[in-house]
């Protein structure tokens, strides 16, 4: 319940617009009023019963137990750079045609689940609905599987990195939505994985939500979509870009090339799920729903 309480704390800090700077400085001023912020820790536990923030169920945790055992993890094999899984029977490793193709600055990424069953509920809630008692749960996730990452075939160097870059929003689809998810799961992971969270890039371009749109047009619609902050560094450094979702990729890679630009060495990326491919059987299930 504490945890609950000082994530509900640390989120209405975020919600105030402040996601892009530092987490510590997130500490500070959460503790500038400890005892109105005690009171409505209080108020709002009276108000608001502990549940599942996905399934409605009671629960002490915003994501119960059968709601996790309903994800779809993504496991190997996979793309090496990307992360989308290959049918079980393709075991030699591989790049994915479009990685073979790819000259983009994100090195490679890697995602908690497919973006399907409980995982893309979380994930749209959080977006949506403000269920933003899930964004600590979804950076605890993208957090075990940056551990899990060691014991992976052709694991990524997590344990150099040194920063962590939140995919912002626009400044306008900020404050209509009245928060930031990518500043807010990011401010989550970086507590978790005691790393600065730095908002080193910022969205310049308003584009419109993309999800008609072709894969190429959407690289097109979003290039220079992120400039770098001025008189913030990367400073040759190996971060990490996290983000929500993973479509296409289009928006982590203009990020990561906003991130090049303010001096990082190498980016990867980190996002909660990821696109389904279509031979699996998640893909299949959304079909027959969507055709009713
Ligand atoms: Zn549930
Ligand atoms: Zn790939």
């Amino acid at each position: 319940m504490a945890r609950r309480q000082e994530d509900a704390g640390s989120q209405a800090f975020l919600a105030a617009g402040h996601a892009g700077t530092r987490a510590r400085k997130g500490e500070e001023d959460c503790v500038s009023l400890p005892w109105l912020y005690r009171a409505w820790s209080e108020v709002a536990r009276l108000l608001y019963p502990p549940r599942c923030e996905v399934c409605g169920r009671d629960w002490e945790t915003a994501f119960c137990d059968d709601c996790l055992a309903r994800v779809e993890w993504i496991t190997a094999p996979y793309c090496a750079r990307c992360n989308v899984p290959f049918p079980e029977n393709q075991t030699e490793r591989h790049l994915c045609s479009e990685c073979r193709r790819s000259r983009s600055p994100l090195l490679a990424v890697r995602s908690v689940g497919l973006h399907a069953r409980t995982l893309r509920e979380a994930v749209l809630r959080l977006k949506f609905r403000n269920a933003q008692l899930l964004a600590p749960v979804l950076a605890r996730l993208l957090f075990e599987r940056v551990l899990q990452e060691a014991d992976e075939p052709d694991s990524l160097p997590f344990g150099e990195v040194k920063a962590l870059v939140p995919a912002v929003l626009h400044p306008r689809r900020r404050r209509w939505r009245g928060f930031d998810q990518a500043a807010v799961i990011t401010y989550h992971l970086a507590e978790l994985w005691e790393m600065p969270m730095i908002q080193a890039v910022t969205r310049v371009k308003f584009t419109r939500p993309q999800i008609e749109l072709e894969p190429e047009q959407r690289r097109r619609n979003l290039a220079g979509a992120f400039k770098p902050v001025p008189g913030v560094s990367l400073d040759e450094k190996t971060v990490v870009v996290v983000d929500d979702v993973w479509t296409t990729g289009a928006t982590l890679e203009a990020c990561a090339r906003a991130c090049r630009l303010a001096g990082a060495d190498r980016v990867y990326g980190l996002t909660v799920t990821r696109a389904v491919p279509s031979w699996h059987p998640a893909a299949v299930e959304r079909l027959q729903i969507a055709g009713g």
